[in-house]
């Protein structure tokens, strides 16, 4: 790998390698700034981020090593991991891109190429592209209101002013649910109305069967008719509190779809894509079984997809991207268009380096007053990490080990169990854990930590539960996020087994567990109504200040079976 000062240089000079940043003219700046350049193409133009969690300054963030796709899945995108996603892209190993797009050297890479993300740094790059791209929209996937202690403090607000200075066009959505139905719809009537546009087809009230949302809306831009239908993550009531929504419907319901862009192209669209936060395996299904959608662009599953997946169906090919999570790409869907008709498409994944992008000042100003009041209780350090922490991963992180460990031992439990969310960032070794970063990890609106007693029988029950969410031969079934995350319990995964048989041999410190034993078991982020418990935060804090220097967690993987060289493991 370059050095960090060749690093810069490089930057200055001959751009980033894999993805056109243009010539050393277009680079080098009068004022020294530097710049993207991506080629003018075609028309109409889609920029697109998903999944930024609320993350409004530059973090680190580190790839998955291990994202499985079984059968059919097995080694394309999204399901591919460290050299076999640089090799199935053409992405030169130790470069700029293969930091952004893989787990590989995560340390040193991060080290030399530095943060990524940050709105201000993103606001950057929206100007440039629109001063390329006149009349360009800009889409919002969803998952941008959680992920922060900021946005949950403000219930949002803070991630809504952002979303309105860097000029978002349209969005949908899915964690934004979790603030409950009227602060969804109060922002939507409220700062949002009139300026970003909430899609989502598939959201309809259980009384009547009445669309709540705009199912899409048309757009003109160079006097082509675009389209963009939202889909809201269909799960939303599954993954998470049905209390929250109790008045709405989600789900696929792809027939209402099909609906919905044949009345968007009798209305005179030309362009029609759909603003999806399915997952990608689940838009690879679904792009297979609707006609009429030149693209869709999706988020949830934060796979950083470089080239768009080409699928047939009986109209003709969909697109289908994924543009990753926490603020670090943006997505640029040119189409040609002419007499009625696409013509020609472009699509660039463009990863945000912080340091490339010169911070937005009014994007900057923003933030910084959005941050303010809370600054001194989110610097408080709590620990000094020895290790890496990370979260992303089918089976587990090690931050979600420490978040484990502190369970156990703050509640007196042998075993513990935390959801397999996908957000959060990264921590280098040697940083110190502040609450601000804590919060990037546990920031939710259903906190309360648990203990309960389970049986043998129904710890089995629930790990095949969650592992038939997330290894489901068919992608509708696949509803959750990752894998549960254990503490103190060790098992044998299957992942391509059937449903129900891919969870064997659970112990606890080597002992095999009794079907008929009772286990207590600490957790947290409960889907019930009136979970009573201390937020899982403030159970974490009480470990860390308690360690103060903490050394690299023991990660519990499961052992597992039928996966050798799966290239989604890494
Ligand atoms: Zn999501």
């Amino acid at each position: 790998m370059a050095g960090r000062r060749e690093f810069l240089q490089f930057l200055a000079t001959a751009g980033l390698a894999g993805f056109d940043l243009g010539s050393r003219r277009s680079l080098a700046h009068a004022d020294g700034t530097t710049a993207y350049h991506l080629p003018h193409f075609g028309n109409v133009s889609l920029l697109h981020y998903t999944d930024a969690h609320a993350q409004l300054l530059p973090l680190w963030f580190r790839e998955p090593s291990v994202n499985l796709g079984l059968g059919d899945w097995s080694g394309r995108p999204p399901h591919l991991t460290g050299e076999r996603f640089l090799a199935f892209n053409g992405i030169k190993p130790g470069t700029a891109e293969a930091y952004a797009l893989t787990c590989l050297d995560f340390e040193a890479a991060a080290r030399t190429y530095g943060k990524v993300g940050g709105y201000a740094h993103l606001a950057t790059l929206v100007k440039q592209l629109r001063a390329t791209r006149p009349g360009a929209l800009l889409l919002d996937g969803g998952d941008t209101w959680q992920g922060s202690a900021t946005s949950l403090w403000t219930r949002a607000g803070d991630m809504v002013a952002a979303q309105l200075e860097l000029g978002v066009d349209v969005m949908t959505a899915h964690w934004e649910f979790t603030y409950g139905m009227e602060r969804v719809l109060e922002l939507i009537e409220g700062p949002m109305k009139g300026r970003i546009d909430f899609v989502a087809q598939n959201v309809v009230d259980n009384d009547f069967g009445d669309p709540v949302f705009r199912p899409y809306t048309l757009r003109e831009q160079n006097g082509v008719v675009v389209a963009v239908l939202g889909q809201a993550f269909p799960y939303t009531p599954i993954a998470n509190p049905r209390h929250l929504v109790p008045n709405w419907t989600f789900g696929i319901q792809e027939e209402r779809l099909q609906a919905q862009i044949d009345a968007a192209r009798a209305e005179g669209a030309t362009v029609v894509v759909l603003l999806s936060h399915n997952g990608m395996d689940v838009d690879l299904k679904l792009a297979a079984r609707v006609r009429g959608l030149d693209a869709i662009l999706g988020g949830h599953t934060h796979d950083g997809v470089p080239k768009p997946m080409e699928v047939r169906n009986p109209g003709g090919v969909t697109l289908v991207t994924n543009a990753g999570s926490h603020g670090k790409f943006l997505g640029v869907l040119d189409f040609e268009v002419r007499d009625g008709k696409v013509r020609g498409t472009q699509y660039r994944l463009l990863p945000v380096f912080a340091e490339l992008l010169p911070a937005d000042p009014a994007m900057q100003t923003l933030i910084d007053a959005q941050r303010a009041p809370f600054l001194q209780k989110l610097a408080e350090p709590l620990a000094t990490s020895e290790g890496l922490l990370y979260r992303r991963g089918n089976f587990g992180g090690t931050f979600d080990q420490v978040i484990l460990d502190a369970l156990m031992a703050v509640q007196d439990t042998e075993i513990a169990f935390s959801p397999g969310f996908r957000w959060g960032g990264s921590l280098l070794p040697g940083e110190t854990l502040t609450r601000e970063r804590l919060l990037d990890m546990t920031a939710i609106t259903y906190p309360a930590v648990t203990v309960n007693e389970f049986t043998g029988e129904r710890l089995k029950a629930i790990l095949e539960d969650v592992a038939d969410n997330l290894f489901n031969p068919d992608p509708y079934y696949q509803q959750g996020g990752d894998m549960v995350r254990v503490g103190g319990l060790t098992y044998t995964c299957e992942p391509g087994a059937a449903s129900g048989a891919r969870i064997s041999n659970l112990r606890l410190k080597g002992t095999p567990i009794d079907a008929a034993g009772r286990y207590k078991v600490a957790g947290w982020a409960s889907v019930g109504e009136n979970v009573e418990g201390p937020p899982v935060w403030e159970v974490v804090e009480q470990y860390l200040k308690a360690h103060q220097t903490l050394a690299t967690p023991n990660l519990n993987m499961p052992e597992l079976r039928g996966v050798d060289g799966n290239p989604g493991l890494a």
